[in-house]
């Protein structure tokens, strides 16, 4: 039982269909509907070229068959692979270079030499810890690699012929009567269903069936430098498939950072929050914060220095190491203030021995007639209708300069 039939239905077979009536469905499509053919076909070529591209991959086939579209994207190594440009595709099936329909024209040929592979892109999370202290992975992939057996040919030395119906091309060129002109078309060579080549039945790899690539399970080692960054990557130079009569493309590996739940890193540097208590702000102590490796860094506060809330501090040296030269960037830290809920009144009086004293009133000119008024917590604020619950939130006013005990001023002007 397949899942979803959509890709199915595009190329218009049955879930069933064997990978030659695939191969024959697309081809029909793909002729009618290419866009040198057919430019009001809008989407169609790319649609159906797509389907074409995951069923023609028994992996691919298997994932899509098992859980449908979403398989196709999942994370997996496999699904990295990102979609195939469906030109790319259609040269690959009927081994066109250069303008395709005759006459056609305006598409460049390719430059001469084996064409390279696709890449594959994978990209790993790493955590911050991993970026401090630096780590290897492995990373297994599943990838197409010539076949040992056969040697990427498919059969036997000499097993393999060329089509004679194409001369190898994998295509032949027909004239065809339209109105007064007659059009040169090429179309896929029904022989060899534009392979190029016939391999008898019996003379065929029996390791790879003739496809000359099988599939090989390969495990990286994947080296994680100190102090890479976010976006870096690490190119395993022809890792990726391998194909007949092409290069292997680059297996290229992206590093993607994980948010870390106490620092944020900017370059080299490191930046975190920590919270002391209002006893260590007034009259020293110490703080402590667990870093990235096996450590933890103790800080002093010297009695005698006020830390007032917010605070930016730098510790020098205990930021991230940079990339090659592993020197040290800082760690800057904001400290917030945890202040008590509330005091004993009656044993405020070292406080005000110790504290500055409370700064004047303004005092108003006769005529200003001063109210006296009560405060209530923001939070107990009953709404009017339409308002908000008041605009200050709790650490605004924490932060507020409150000029002492005395009654708030408020001027009424009516
Ligand atoms: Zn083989
Ligand atoms: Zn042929």
């Amino acid at each position: 039982m397949v899942r979803e039939t959509a890709l199915y239905d595009q190329l218009g077979v049955a879930p069933t269909a064997s990978e030659a009536e695939l191969k024959k469905a697309y081809r029909k499509l793909a002729l009618q509907l290419h866009p040198d053919k057919n430019p009001d076909a809008g989407d169609k070529f790319k649609e159906v070229s797509h389907a074409y591209e995951v069923l023609s991959d028994p992996e691919k086939r298997q994932l899509y068959d098992q859980f449908g579209e979403e398989g196709l994207s999942g994370g997996g190594m496999g699904g990295g692979m990102g979609g195939m440009d469906p030109q790319d595709l259609f040269s690959q099936l009927f081994g066109g270079g250069g303008g395709f329909f005759g006459g056609g024209g305006g598409r460049g040929g390719r430059p001469q030499g084996p064409r390279k592979g696709k890449d594959l892109v994978h990209r790993i999370k790493v955590s911050l810890e991993d970026l401090y202290k630096g780590k290897t992975s492995k990373l297994a992939l599943q990838k197409h690699v010539l076949c040992g057996k056969c040697k990427g040919k498919g059969g036997k030395e000499g097993a393999v012929k060329t089509c004679q119906s194409c001369r190898g091309q994998g295509v032949k060129v027909v004239l065809r009567q339209l109105g007064p002109m007659v059009q040169q078309i090429q179309q896929a060579c029904t022989d060899c269903n534009g392979e190029g080549e016939i391999i008898n039945a019996k003379d065929r790899c029996k390791e790879c069936n003739g496809k000359k690539i099988v599939n090989e399970r390969k495990v990286l080692e994947v080296h994680i430098d100190r102090g890479m960054k976010e976006g870096q990557t690490i190119t395993f130079a022809g890792e990726a498939d391998q194909a007949p009569g092409t290069e292997p493309g680059d297996v290229v590996i992206v590093i993607e950072e994980k948010p870390h739940d106490i620092f944020k890193r900017k370059g080299d540097d490191l930046f975190a929050e920590v919270e002391i208590d209002l006893l260590t702000a007034l009259a020293g102590g110490q703080f402590s914060l667990r870093h990235l490796d096996d450590r933890a860094i103790l800080c002093t506060i010297h009695p005698g220095e006020v830390i007032k809330p917010g605070s930016v501090k730098v510790i020098p040296g205990q930021g991230m190491p940079s990339y090659r030269h592993h020197e040290l960037g800082d760690l800057v830290v904001q400290i917030n203030v945890n202040f008590p809920d509330s005091l004993d009144p009656a044993a405020l009086a070292p406080l005000e021995s110790i504290l500055p004293p409370r700064p004047e009133l303004p005092t108003y000119p006769k005529e200003v007639h001063v109210d006296e008024v009560d405060m209530v917590d923001a939070s107990e604020r009953r709404t009017k209708s339409g308002m908000g619950a008041g605009g200050f939130s709790d650490d605004a006013m924490d932060t507020d300069e409150e000029g002492g005990a005395g009654p708030q001023v408020q001027c009424q002007n009516q």
